[in-house]
């Protein structure tokens, strides 16, 4: 039920798909993240560049070792980390950047691979929510020295839990599978533990879930993007929202459906009056820097970071899954166009 050969073979079918040399399941993506910042070597007073604008494991995972976040505003257009922005962050004490494939639409990697090689930083790249994405024909989960995915029941493959990280380097991918299975080394007594390990293990039952969705990512994500254009035209010509950016040069994958509301609607209370009609929406996400945690643990404040405050504020996600039928999109439409109509700043 655990380490058995369903978990081999997705990780093997992984790594392909990936074109990496190794992939090592995990029993999150958060797990996928802390252990990739202990394999590159980040420790206390680090720092590592990432995003705001995010969920809130890509900045703790940098914590989970008492290194630094250090964060870099968005790009008001992509809502990925702003790669202009990241120069001037970079001091004696960076060791890595950390970007999000934030929604499924890839990060700026030129830049950021750039920057990586100008200044020897290491990079981790989150691709939790963009698996199938593409940046410039090269798929997102191949471009960090490490690069996770996830797994959870939100995600485009869900397991229950689950995650994965890819890497080239064998000697990381060593460290890895170590220290997810209680740093044990290749002894064979059970006990043979040579460093700090954790319970990080992918189950076999979300390995054989991971590894039958894998196999037919190429259809789950057609049918997301179906639904995704579906829903594009269906709200296309309401002047008071912009829809999910769509990017030129590179592939996204879809992972939520956000879109953004003009200043002239009171987003606010949007979601409590369509969830009279019967349709969920939500907030996603809320900037990471203004959570109570890390408030208090660092200080901030409302305009830290502007455009992933502002961004924040304007954006809701829009009820999306695969089976979301027609029918439904027309009545998601209506029920928005009322709500925009009725909840206009006068
Ligand atoms: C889902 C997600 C993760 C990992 O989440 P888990 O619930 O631990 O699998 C990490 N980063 C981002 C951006 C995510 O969306």
């Amino acid at each position: 039920l655990s380490m058995g050969p369903r978990l081999e073979m997705f990780e093997n079918e992984m790594a392909k798909y990936t074109g990496r040399k190794y992939a090592v399941g995990v029993n999150s993506g958060t797990s996928g993240l802390h252990l990739s910042v202990r394999a590159l070597g980040i420790q206390e007073g680090d720092e590592v560049i990432t995003t705001p604008f995010s969920f809130i494991a890509s900045a703790n995972c940098i914590l989970f070792e008492k290194a630094k976040p250090v964060f870099v505003d968005i790009d008001e257009e992509s809502f990925n980390i702003n790669p202009h922005l990241i120069e001037e962050k970079i001091t004696k004490k960076t060791k890595a950047v950390l970007p999000v494939h934030v929604f499924g639409v890839p990060c700026s990697m030129d830049n950021i691979l750039q920057l990586s090689k100008k200044y020897r930083l290491k990079i981790i790249e989150d691709a939790c929510e963009a698996i199938g994405a593409k940046f410039k024909k090269k798929k997102v989960g191949s471009f960090g020295d490490t690069s996770v995915f996830a797994f959870y029941p939100n995600k485009q493959i869900a397991t229950g839990e689950g995650g994965m990280v890819l890497v080239d380097n064998k000697q990381q991918a060593k460290i890895i599978r170590s220290m997810r299975n209680q740093g044990r080394g290749s002894g064979k007594s059970g006990f043979d533990h040579i460093r700090l390990g954790y319970n990080y293990r992918l189950d076999e039952m979300s390995a054989a879930l991971g590894l039958m969705q894998l196999r037919r990512i190429e259809e789950i994500n057609e049918k997301r993007k179906e639904v995704a254009l579906k829903l594009n035209e269906s709200l296309s010509g309401i002047e008071e929202l912009e829809l999910p950016y769509n990017p030129s040069e590179s592939e996204r994958s879809w992972f939520v459906y956000i879109v953004r509301f003009s200043e002239e609607v009171n987003r606010d209370e949007i979601p409590d009056y369509l969830r009279l009609k019967g349709v969920q929406t939500r907030p996603y996400f809320s900037p990471i820097h203004l959570t109570k945690f890390y408030r208090k643990k660092f200080g901030y404040c409302e305009k830290s970071f502007p455009i992933a405050e502002k961004v924040s504020k304007a954006t809701l996600a829009l009820p999306f899954f695969n089976q979301l039928s027609d029918k439904e999109i027309a009545y998601i439409t209506v029920a928005l166009k009322k709500a925009i109509v009725k909840l206009k700043k006068s």
